[in-house]
């Protein structure tokens, strides 16, 4: 691939920038290099500058600005993203949206909620407790809602209550030329019109900068318990969740992790699960339906050899139980503490989840590298993270290799190259595999949105 070729802000731009907003343009080389990568193995690529902004006017402004210079603007959530999202591959100017992190307004009657692009899933939730109602989009990390519905995440949730895609009812969008847009109006369904709002949900910031969302949002259930089994093999693990699938058994969550991630969050949340493969599951409902859901769910993992069926209903027990959940990632690098993590994600339908996940973890054993499995497999989505030493291109290409096989098998099988991590530039080579000629098409929506190709250039397509 081409070296990208930098399009770096001009000082006429840096001044017009630190006139708009004084002390919040920082070119600064340590918060440019904070702001040049993710969470992931891809290389840092720093921003010329970084503006931290606070209205939808002030993005919009400084859209203004950099296409007058046609300089790139990189968007900037929390920067949990992990296919290298954030880079500035090309220079530029990365908005950071944490400052925009209000509470627009919340609609109970309407179970709905707007919110600015900088609000993280957790500040959402925890301002919704004291009213009766959630938000249930989780992915692992305490992303800002605008990195979420930029990056179409997800999470252990999305078996019952759907992705970003379901999430998002309309955005704010600022567009490539400074232009504010609102997609969709407050309704739960409309006919009218193209979709614009599932346009930008998913562009990882390549169509333009969500400003400000509408999301729908849900009653806190009656009653919510959650329970863990070990199994004999994943492949018991994983037919115990086709069966509770095709049973209808609306599950709220329903997450896998072998072996080596239970042996992780053991040592990691000093948790004394058997090193198993490990179902953790969570049942909302009212009381009776929470009973009934989780006798049918017991019956089935014992048909399938489940052991130590142990229930969590206290909240506390269940917060400890999804904390060590969340930080799998975490509990995983901490098995090899000299090591950063690749990992990546695929989904498949569920027909097909116990032979990519028993194909994936044969590839392991037969591998030198250490590597967990741990899955939303409600969804038919798993994720495989990789240890590997900074610096060294022997684990670095063991771990691609075996990523690219991880991928291969889910296209092969009906399914695509990420449930959930996304593009970036990891996995730009895949989505034109996935999709062969209809990538034309998104690079014909992509130049006739951005025909100066300054909102995260080098991402998702190339163009
Ligand atoms: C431990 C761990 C666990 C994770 N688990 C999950 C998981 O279960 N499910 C899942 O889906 N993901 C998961 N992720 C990945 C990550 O948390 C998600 O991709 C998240 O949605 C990124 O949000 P962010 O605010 O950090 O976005 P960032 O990383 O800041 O940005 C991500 C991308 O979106 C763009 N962007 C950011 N904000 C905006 C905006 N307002 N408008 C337009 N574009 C924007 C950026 O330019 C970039 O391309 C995990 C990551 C970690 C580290």
């Amino acid at each position: 691939m081409d070296k990208p070729v930098r399009r770096t802000a001009p000082p006429e731009l840096i001044a017009e920038l630190k006139t708009l907003l004084g002390e919040r343009l920082s070119t600064s080389g340590a918060v440019c290099e904070q702001h040049g990568h993710d969470e992931s193995y891809h290389e840092t690529a720093s921003p010329d500058a970084v503006a931290f902004a606070q209205s939808t006017e002030e993005v919009s402004a400084i859209v203004k600005a950099c296409a007058k210079h046609r300089v790139p603007v990189v968007a900037f959530g929390t920067g949990t993203s992990l296919e290298g999202h954030v880079a500035a591959l090309e220079g530029g100017v990365c908005i950071d949206l944490m400052g925009m992190n209000k509470i627009v307004s919340v609609r109970p009657e309407d179970l709905d909620v707007t919110v600015q692009a900088g609000v993280t899933r957790k500040q959402l939730n925890e301002f919704l407790r004291d009213q009766g109602l959630f938000f249930p989009v989780d992915p692992g990390a305490d992303a800002s809602l605008g990195g979420m519905a930029a990056t179409r995440a997800s999470g252990t949730n999305a078996v019952r209550y759907g992705t970003m895609k379901e999430a998002v009812l309309s955005a704010t969008v600022v567009l490539p030329d400074g232009q504010i847009i609102t997609t969709a109006s407050r309704a739960k369904k409309s006919a009218a019109g193209y979709d614009l709002t599932h346009l930008f949900v998913g562009c990882e910031g390549t169509l333009g900068i969500i400003t400000e969302l509408t999301l729908r949002l849900y009653g806190i259930p009656e009653a919510i318990s959650a329970a863990v089994c070990s199994f004999p093999s994943v492949e018991a693990a994983v037919n115990t969740v086709i069966l509770i699938i095709q049973s209808g058994i609306p599950v709220a969550r329903m997450e896998l992790l072998d072996e080596t991630s239970v042996m992780a969050v053991n040592r990691f949340a000093k948790l004394d699960l058997l090193e198993k493969p490990t179902l953790f599951f969570e049942f909302h409902g009212s009381q009776q339906g929470v009973a009934e859901q989780a006798e049918t769910v017991g019956a089935i993992a014992a048909e399938e050899g489940g052991e130590r069926f142990t229930w969590a209903a206290k909240t506390e027990d269940r917060s400890k139980m999804w904390q060590a959940r969340h930080d799998a990632y975490y509990a995983a690098l901490a098995l090899k503490p000299s090591c950063k993590g690749l990992t990546t994600d695929v989904c498949v339908p569920i027909s097909r989840l116990a032979e990519a996940i028993g194909d994936t973890r044969a590839d392991i054993s037969q591998s030198f590298l250490t590597a967990a499995i741990v899955g939303h497999v409600g969804d038919g989505n798993f994720h495989t993270i990789f240890l590997i030493e900074p610096g060294n291109e022997k684990d670095l290409s063991e771990a691609k290799r075996l990523s690219g096989r991880m991928v291969e098998r889910a296209l092969a099988m009906g399914g695509t190259c990420t449930g959930e991590h996304g593009i970036g530039t990891g996995k730009m080579h895949y989505l034109e595999k996935e999709f062969g000629p209809a990538v034309d098409l998104m690079r014909t929506l992509k130049r006739a949105i951005d025909p100066l190709n300054i909102m995260n250039p080098g991402k998702v397509i190339r163009v």
